[in-house]
């Protein structure tokens, strides 16, 4: 069935930041169909009242490890590596299929209600994740991270690799292309350049675009430089990583010659402030990868490191963080925020989406303007960025296809997936 949004006020995400008001957008076969401020002859189908209400592209969280909902809380006050290494990993250790499936689904519906339409994920039990997201109707590129610490390393044997060839045939492409997979390397200190390289070359051999975690931490960046004599960007260059479309979740430690390799690479950064600042691990020059002319997308990283999937939280902070580090007002405007969490998540993801055009993926979310802290309303992608909240969002459409609205989830069964956790999840991971 068709969907009409009428005399609603529609963010386009259009590079002049064009906001139409009284406009009429439709909706058909999962795409938007037309965008005017002239009602469409004959339209028979469901009519959506837009009046008093915003309607912008669906966010896309660019970087996430959606199963750590589990994690929400479980250990603030450390460094990455600490909290790694002594609290995630053995929490990690305790999850199965059947807690990582009801911990998805948990990430799904926090981000479905806060306006999120599609993601990027980095973790394993793939298949469960999958098969939660296409339960949910959200779109996403899946990716297990390829790690080794063995010297004899064979992308033949090897159990990420193996993994990761399944999941491409299993799923890439699944549901009309709502789901891809993507290749994906956890960290340059992670695994051995033979990875890199072969990594590398199954994307491209495949058409797979690339996921890694690049320089997040002081630690990591330099320690590179002791490895490997080059920045992680640089090493992981070196070795064809950025061949293909990729996207490198931090970039809080790269150089300014990196920025210009990334930019050169169309590789995307995906910017997780939140993270960064809660882990302290830094805070990314988003202006001058901005002004290097790399693509920027927007990732709240695992809750455990949040502890929320709210990306309007990122949104914010994108567009006010680097105004106080470089004590200057004009950086990041709103228009560049709300475009690093739509249009350039979606480039990122290799999707025709993120935009209110024709042709574009009918992936919309509508926003409640009548709330106290939407009022007044004189610029509306100032509110968007510097008020809004996701509880403020009433309707999420995915793919066309209206997955939530006024609260109630239409794909989700919270009170299910509730007791999950209460009764399984949760047990299994406390027990010592
Ligand atoms: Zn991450």
């Amino acid at each position: 069935m068709d969907t009409l949004f009428s005399n609603v006020t529609a963010v386009l995400m259009d590079d002049a930041d064009t906001v139409l008001k009284d406009a009429f957008v439709l909706v058909s076969q999962g795409k938007i169909a037309m965008v005017s401020t002239a009602r469409p002859d004959g339209f028979s189908g469901r009519e959506i009242d837009g009046r008093g209400k915003v309607l912008m592209p669906g966010l896309v969280n660019a970087h996430t490890h959606v199963p750590m909902t589990l994690l929400r809380g479980w250990a603030d006050g450390f460094d990455l590596h600490t909290w790694l290494h002594e609290h995630i990993f053995p929490a990690e250790a305790r999850f199965d299929a059947r807690s990582v499936r009801a911990g998805t689904a948990l990430g799904l519906a926090e981000m479905i209600a806060a306006g999120v339409t599609s993601f990027s994920d980095m973790y394993f039990f793939c298949d469960e994740i999958v098969e939660e997201t296409i339960a949910a109707g959200l779109s996403a590129n899946i990716t297990q991270g390829l790690t080794s610490f063995e010297a004899d390393f064979s992308p033949e044997t090897h159990p990420g690799f193996i993994k990761l060839r399944q999941l491409k045939e299993r799923w890439h492409g699944a549901e009309g292309g709502r789901i891809r997979v993507d290749a994906c390397i956890h960290g340059e200190y992670t695994s051995p350049p033979k990875l890199w390289a072969a990594a590398a070359d199954y994307a491209r051999a495949n058409g797979l675009g690339m996921h890694v975690h690049l320089s997040e931490t002081k630690e990591e960046h330099e320690g590179c430089l002791c490895r490997h004599g080059v920045t992680p960007a640089r090493a992981f260059d070196r070795f064809g990583v950025w061949d293909v479309r990729a996207y490198a979740a931090h970039c809080v430690w790269i150089t300014d010659e990196d920025i210009a390799l990334l930019a050169e690479r169309g590789v995307t950064a995906v910017h997780n402030p939140v993270s960064n600042l809660k882990l302290g691990s830094g805070i990314a020059r988003l202006p001058a990868m901005l002004a290097g002319g790399m693509n920027v997308a927007l990732g709240t990283d695992g809750v455990a490191s949040n502890n929320s999937q709210d990306l309007f939280e990122e949104i914010k902070l994108a567009a006010t963080l680097h105004k106080g580090v470089l004590n200057d007002p004009k950086p990041v405007t709103a228009g560049e925020a709300l475009r690093m969490a739509t249009r350039n998540g979606a480039l990122a993801q290799g999707r025709n989406a993120g935009r209110i055009a024709p042709g574009c993926d009918a992936d919309l979310i509508l926003l409640d303007f009548a709330r106290p802290h939407l009022t007044p309303c004189h610029n509306v992608l100032s509110n968007l960025v510097f008020s809004a909240r996701g509880s403020d969002v009433v309707l999420n459409m995915s793919g066309g296809r209206i997955i939530y609205e006024n609260g109630n989830f239409l794909t989700i069964d919270l009170e299910r997936v509730l007791l999950e956790i209460r009764e399984y999840a949760l047990p299994r991971l406390r027990a010592q």
